[in-house]
């Protein structure tokens, strides 16, 4: 029954959106993900129950406050929480209850931590970018990606695995290579920092989880979001052009959309031409 395994992959992205409020918080400070083992409240810094911390209920039945001090908790704990449950259920939905749909919860649940922490802090943690990348290589052999660039130079003969291993390699080393060279010259022509190591990383996991194509189409994407919402925003609150807008949070987003819809959209594509 599709429906229980969809509902159940969305329970579990709940609890592991709550796991990734404490990455979002802790992981940019270098605080310690173990120790304490337990949520606390970032303000009075009071232990937070096991019954005040149930994903989104909690939230509400609080009413957004600290119990302990009467802080308000951030909006961002309950969205991160409500929205890793949607991908995840959602993931299972497009791609299945097997190690394909297992890939991409565990593809969204980096991308949200990734996409939240550039947004707050403009910090991509290796932890995820590259401990991500290790985890996608995994991942690609178990469940190649459908939409691959390499094989087509590869002998067919060779097992699907390594292929799918070897795509995922070539796509991340590839795309992280060419935004490095693209960011080091930008920083040499205009004497600025233009893209930051963690986006060069951040492309590495997102093309070894995505492969070549689904990764070029993210990039594209994301970078023209990132300057229609980016653009959008500076001319709104009038800040500077100088602004530094979290192109993270742009390719996380357009990643997600890949992640869902890649798939889809690669076939309806090919059919065209
Ligand atoms: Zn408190």
């Amino acid at each position: 029954m599709m429906v229980l395994e969809i509902l159940a992959a969305a329970f579990l992205g709940l609890l592991i959106g709550s796991f990734l409020n404490v990455c979002i918080h802790r992981l940019p400070e270098d605080e310690s993900l173990l120790q304490p083992a337990r949520s606390y409240c970032p303000h009075c810094r009071a232990m937070i129950a096991w019954y005040d911390n149930i994903p989104v209920l909690s939230y509400i039945l609080l009413r957004a406050k600290c119990r302990a001090c009467g802080a308000s908790i951030s909006w961002r704990y309950p969205l991160v929480e409500a929205i890793t449950g949607i991908l995840f259920g959602a993931s299972v939905y497009v791609h299945g209850w097997n190690w394909m749909g297992l890939k991409h919860c565990i593809f969204a649940a980096i991308l949200v931590d990734l996409v939240f922490t550039d947004l707050e802090t403009y910090i991509l943690p290796d932890e995820f970018t590259l401990g991500g990348s290790v985890v996608g290589l995994v991942m690609a052999a178990l469940a190649p990606a459908n939409t691959r660039f390499l094989a087509f130079f590869l002998p067919a003969t060779w097992p699907l695995w390594l292929i799918g291993v070897l795509e995922g390699a070539f796509a991340g080393c590839i795309l992280a290579g060419l935004m490095w060279t693209g960011g080091m010259l930008f920083q040499k022509i205009r004497g600025k920092e233009g893209l930051g190591l963690g986006d060069v990383k951040m492309l590495l996991v997102i093309g070894v989880f995505l492969g070549l194509p689904a990764t070029l189409l993210t990039v594209f994407l994301g970078s023209l979001l990132g300057s229609i919402v980016g653009g959008f925003y500076i001319v709104m609150s009038r800040k500077d052009w100088d602004f530094e807008i979290p192109f993270g949070t742009f390719l996380g987003f357009a990643a997600m959309m890949l992640s869902l819809f890649g798939d889809v959209f690669f076939k309806w594509y090919w059919k065209l031409g």
